[in-house]
């Protein structure tokens, strides 16, 4: 491939470059020139003319769950524990293969229509090869792990700890650095899992080089929880069983004590904060701009659609800065270093080389159109996308140079038929759940 997009208002992301007319050459995956918008297009470069569009890296979700994606609206108005055993448990034990491959599709329809090119995705604990199907088919970068769970749970979601850590290491040996797929081990959270667990999980993930993603400190009663169980705070219980590191992406940490937050920044650990489920749950609001100010690397995730109802990277912008203002103030989490923890903070947590426009770089790239009645107006791009506006904004989208999303469509797929799948999906598993 060899193409020239022409003429869009670069944001390069890289935390110090300006915003400015540029036209950007890709060859052979990657980003090989950035140009005055008036240099001619190299020779052989197809043009796409893309004047009047902002051109950003793609974002990076640290966060998702694309099992749950076929479960958006059966679980509102709860709290994250009865949302979880009422609902999101019962269902996602009634997943076969096949509905978990059309759940991924959906939510990677959604993921890929609104800008997003990378995922750190926890799915169900079985059928997560289903998982790691659908994303091959959709080009998208994931590391994906299956959810650990080895005490009891209600819904018979549990397996034995070697079940657990069998099947994991089954997974990574068959998809680890798979194309644009890693293999993240996933402990879904302390609650579910037995210290052996996660003392092996912290062993098993690092000889394989692989990140260890798990929930920590989403609620107050979890915190209570991990209390009665460990009788230890929850990040503090995390780091005493090897847990924590730079290769650790904790989603969540609302409720932290002064000691967990030290031990967040002593061991490099990151956090994916997920604002919109963080609210609709009633979670709590995580402390952010503390974090940052001490030197925690926090990204941004939709979670599942059962607790969002959306899984673009727009909304999650757009609330984890208002979020912020109405607690401590306008401007303590301003819009740039939103979509800084958007694109290069979450490409970092990754490990990916993405996340910025700069030559060398892989061409994860998306262009959105500034233009539409909602958005359009001046000042600083970086405000227009955090604030104003919406995926309906997102014109083309490429992973590693491949169109993935062109004029509004995701490319490879049938939209008609990811719905008519999920459909047959859904009732299903309904029907098995129960729910
Ligand atoms: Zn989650």
């Amino acid at each position: 491939m060899n193409f020239f997009l022409r003429g869009a208002v670069v944001l390069t992301c890289d935390g110090t470059t300006p915003d400015r007319p540029a036209s950007v050459h890709v060859e052979n995956g990657q980003i090989a020139a950035i140009l005055p918008p008036s240099a001619p297009a190299p020779n052989g470069a197809e043009i796409v003319d893309i004047e009047g569009l902002f051109l950003l890296p793609g974002f990076v979700q640290t966060h998702t769950h694309l099992v749950q994606a076929l479960f958006r609206g059966l679980a509102d108005d709860l709290a994250l524990l009865d949302w979880l055993s009422t609902r999101i448990w019962p269902l996602e034990a009634a997943h076969d293969a096949e509905s978990v491959y059309w759940s991924a599709r959906l939510g990677l329809t959604e993921l890929l229509l609104s800008g997003t090119t990378a995922i750190l995705d926890m799915a169900t604990v079985h059928h997560t090869g289903s998982v790691f199907e659908a994303a091959a088919e959709s080009g998208i970068r994931a590391a994906i792990g299956k959810a650990m769970m080895d005490r009891d749970n209600e819904a018979g979601l549990s397996e034995s700890t070697d079940q657990a850590l069998q099947s994991s290491v089954d997974l990574a040996a068959e998809w680890h650095g798979k194309g644009r797929l890693r293999y993240a081990f996933a402990p879904r959270f302390l609650p579910s899992c037995t210290d052996d667990l996660l003392r092996e999980t912290s062993k098993i993930a690092r000889a394989r080089e692989c990140l260890i993603h798990t929930h920590a400190s989403e609620t107050q009663a979890e915190v209570e929880m991990v209390r009665a169980l460990t009788g230890q705070d929850n990040v503090v219980a995390l780091d005493a069983l090897g847990l924590t590191g730079p290769d650790v992406v904790l989603a969540h940490c609302i409720h932290l004590s002064e000691e967990e937050r030290d031990i967040l920044v002593r061991t490099g650990t990151q956090v994916a904060h997920c604002p919109s489920s963080n609210l609709k749950l009633g979670s709590g609001i995580a402390p952010i701009p503390a974090l940052i100010d001490a030197g925690v690397r926090c990204s941004l995730g939709a979670d599942g659609a059962p607790c969002n109802n959306r899984m673009d990277m727009f909304t999650e912008m757009r609330l984890a800065a208002l979020i912020q203002a109405s607690r401590e103030g306008p401007g303590v989490l301003p819009a740039r270093t939103v979509l800084q923890m958007a694109t290069a903070d979450g490409a970092d947590t990754l490990g990916l080389e993405t996340g910025r426009i700069e030559v060398g770089r892989p061409a994860d790239l998306v262009a959105v159109d500034p233009n539409a009645i909602h958005a359009w107006g001046g000042g600083d791009p970086a405000g227009t996308l955090v604030y104003a506006m919406t995926p309906g904004a997102v014109r083309s989208v490429w992973i590693a140079g491949e169109a993935r999303v062109r004029d509004g469509s995701v490319v490879g797929w049938s939209t008609e038929e990811t719905l008519q799948g999920c459909t047959k999906a859904l009732s299903r598993v309904r029907g098995h759940a129960g729910v």
